[in-house]
């Protein structure tokens, strides 16, 4: 992908903007574009620096991008709605072409990566209600002040709160800036200099302190490794490339397969309420460290038939007006409204499963279905709205003892994750 049309191929110290950027470390990538670590010498701040792909489909994506995390951050100057801030924007021309660059607030890992660390076995319950404020918080702004609909919601595009400002904390983050270029090896290819790679490593090493490590997780962990209760799990929502406007949509197939709601498999239209599914199903990851549906195509079945099948499994079955009234409904349901070739279906409702697969108590079981299941209606209009999401009672209420001595043992696995990825960051 690094040739014309596709990635800008970034050094360690490259300089972007005029000067303005220094590249320090590459954050991560999508479809779209590399993301990287830079050093702001204006502001003396890190952010984070994405550079697109240069091909026309590319940078047409990038300014549709660029205009909704505009408005997204001239609406929110007090930077308090749980999305991330847009800082700067320009151009950059390279040897593969002109590059549209977004220059981003430098956040932490994504939920994804949290799953991860912490072994797919869940977060406990109030570490997942923190998160779930954070993210409610993040849809009623879009939803109701700007009436954008996000499309793409799931862990990976929720990064975490970093609670450390390297800039101006640089003992504890460990991190120096790199303001130069290392002058020599400029046109070396492939062949990294000696203090090139010095550099390299010593900019891994750092941002695997603040990103990846207990300091960005300093959310809920101290070096330690002890639970800091009572402290905010903050994150925000990123990744706007997909986000449309309610009264302009562009695309009829949205969303990530397993976070994909049901009314837009069936093309019956979709409005905000999508992303109210998505986030449920993000909870539920949260919680169990399992993806709510993972549909797989079948012996006569498609994977979206599959998917249609676990949902009602869960859920029960899906109303008949529901099931027949979208564009595809065709594909997939007779005229009762019974799948055309799934016949049999185990229904395993979520009260149930949450006890049986992930050893909930009775009671968290029940609380925690009670919150998701509303969200979780096959009719789109009868989920209840961000707004609405945030006065729920679970996620007001007080952890009881019990479940806090859980924890502890979440929170050793978060450290073994956490040494792993010492070593995975260090590749
Ligand atoms: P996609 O194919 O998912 O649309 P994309 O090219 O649009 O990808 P993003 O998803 O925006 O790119 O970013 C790619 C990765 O870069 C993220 O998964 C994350 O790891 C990292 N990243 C993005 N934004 C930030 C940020 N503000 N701070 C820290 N890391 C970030
Ligand atoms: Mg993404
Ligand atoms: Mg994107």
């Amino acid at each position: 992908s690094y040739r014309k049309g596709g990635y800008h191929a970034v050094r360690v110290g490259d300089p972007f903007n005029s000067g303005r950027y220094i590249a320090q470390r590459k954050l991560g990538w999508g479809e779209f574009s590399t993301v990287w670590l830079a050093y702001d010498t204006q502001s003396s701040k890190y952010v984070a620096l994405k550079i697109q792909k240069s091909a026309a489909q590319f940078a047409q994506a990038a300014l549709h991008e660029i205009e909704v995390l505009s408005i997204i951050t001239n609406g929110d100057p007090s930077n308090s709605n749980c999305v991330v801030q847009l800082i700067d924007h320009f151009k950059h021309a390279g040897p593969n072409g002109q590059h549209h660059c977004m220059v981003l607030e430098f956040l932490g890992d994504s939920l994804l990566r949290l799953i991860r660390y912490n072994r797919y076995k869940g977060l406990k319950l109030s570490k997942v209600k923190e998160i779930c404020k954070c993210i409610l918080t993040g849809l009623d702004y879009l939803h109701r002040e700007l009436g954008i609909i996000h499309t793409d919601l799931k862990p990976e595009n929720i990064l975490l709160v970093s609670t450390i400002d390297p800039a101006k904390d640089p003992i504890r983050s460990g991190l120096k800036p790199i303001i130069e270029r290392p002058e020599c090896n400029l046109n070396g290819g492939s062949t990294m200099s000696i203090i090139e790679k010095k550099l390299k490593r010593r900019a891994r090493n750092a941002v695997a302190k603040i990103s990846g490590s207990k300091a960005s997780m300093g959310v809920a962990v101290t070096k330690s490794g002890r639970c800091l209760d009572g402290i905010d799990v903050r994150c925000k929502v990123v990744d706007f490339g997909n986000a449309c406007w309610a009264d302009k949509r562009f695309a009829e197939e949205i969303q990530t397969r397993q976070y994909r709601a049901p009314e837009v498999i069936l093309r019956s239209g979709y409005s905000f309420t999508v992303d109210m599914w998505s986030f449920a199903c993000t909870a539920f990851e949260l919680a169990t460290g399992d993806m709510m549906f993972a549909p797989k195509e079948g012996q006569g079945f498609g994977e979206d038939e599959d998917h249609l099948a676990l949902m009602m499994e869960l859920l029960g079955k899906m109303p008949r007006k529901i099931a027949i009234g979208g564009a595809r409904s065709k594909d997939f349901f007779d005229r009762h409204g019974d799948l055309k070739r799934i016949r049999r279906l185990k229904f395993w409702p979520l009260d149930r499963m949450l006890v049986d697969r992930y050893s909930f108590s009775e009671t968290d079981a029940k609380e925690f279905a009670e919150f998701l299941c509303p969200l979780l209606d096959f009719t789109p209009a009868k989920r209840p709205t961000a707004e609405q999401c945030l006065q729920h009672s679970w996620l007001n209420m007080r952890d009881s003892i019990h479940k806090e001595s859980t924890n502890d043992a979440n929170m050793e696995s978060l450290d073994a994750g956490m040494n792993k990825l010492q070593l995975k960051v260090g590749k």
